[in-house]
């Protein structure tokens, strides 16, 4: 079996999380997106046209002025869009970028660790599971959420699993109306209404320079014992005000699976 290559899967999105691409307080699409436009923008007409890293770096730094959510995770400097139509993200010291040319040894890592690093996604997402993410998602600032989100993508998989009675087979997410149901889902990473206003990124809040895993504290805030969906309401860095907002949370979890274990079956 090929081994699927979860950073840069296919042609038109990527990760680049562990290279700090969410590692901002401010790591909204809208903040973003602008951001990456800019370093490519610099990067190509400073060190690709010029040959000029110290004149990059000046203009870098005034962009990365902004806080980080967690302080001892690099956010690097050479993390941009590496295509024309700028819908992936990556390395813009890859070779694949410069002409064969391999650029790394410029980066605080340097070459061989860039090259070797393969985050957790790689050993605890099953085939299924990696591909239903990379067949569900075409957009760069939702694919790298999801595919280092492994609680998010696992619990999901779970419940349909332990439904149908069987792994599913993902080549089904191909098919539109199948992809229509993931695709939702994995979009409320992003639209998700009761999102907590604190310092988060998935299942992790940070303070005073940690990070430390969140939890939803339902007896005390609800008065409720807990809920079946707790992994995936972490994930999606919940804070729920009462026990009907919980409960309007669980119910659209609960419609994603429904329609998807529907349509996988039927449709
Ligand atoms: S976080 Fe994982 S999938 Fe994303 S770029 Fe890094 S190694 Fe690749
Ligand atoms: S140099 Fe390394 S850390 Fe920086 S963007 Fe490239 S792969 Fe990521």
């Amino acid at each position: 079996m090929d081994p699927i290559h979860l950073c840069q899967p296919d042609v038109g999105k990527s990760c680049g999380a562990c290279c700090g691409l969410y590692n901002w307080d401010d790591h909204s699409r809208e903040r973003l997106e602008p951001l990456f436009q800019k370093k490519t923008d610099l990067f190509r007409s400073l060190v690709r046209n010029s040959g000029s890293f110290d004149s990059y770096r000046r203009e870098i730094s005034e962009l990365f002025s902004q806080s980080k959510l967690f302080k001892t995770i690099y956010n690097c400097e050479f993390l941009g869009f590496v295509d024309g139509p700028r819908t992936k993200v990556g390395c813009l010291l890859h070779p694949m970028v410069n002409d064969g040319e391999d650029l790394r040894d410029h980066s605080f890592y340097g070459k061989e660790l860039c090259a070797s690093h393969e985050c957790p996604s790689y050993t605890y997402l099953t085939q299924e599971e990696k591909k239903a993410v990379i067949y569900g998602c075409d957009d760069w600032y939702i694919y790298g959420l999801v595919v280092t989100d492994i609680d998010f993508v696992k619990e999901y998989f779970k419940i349909v699993y332990n439904t149908l009675g069987e792994t599913i087979d993902p080549e089904k997410i191909k098919e539109r109306e199948l992809k229509a149901v993931i695709s939702d889902y994995f979009r409320l990473k992003e639209e998700w209404r009761f999102k907590s206003r604190k310092k988060r990124l998935g299942k992790y809040y940070f303070s005073y320079e940690e990070s430390h895993i969140a939890d939803i504290d339902y007896q005390k805030r609800l008065g409720i014992d807990g809920s079946r969906f707790d992994k995936i309401l972490v994930s999606l860095e919940s804070e729920f005000r009462s026990a009907g907002e919980l409960y309007e949370a669980e119910r659209i979890i609960q419609a994603s699976i429904d329609r998807f274990i529907e349509v996988y079956t039927h449709g």
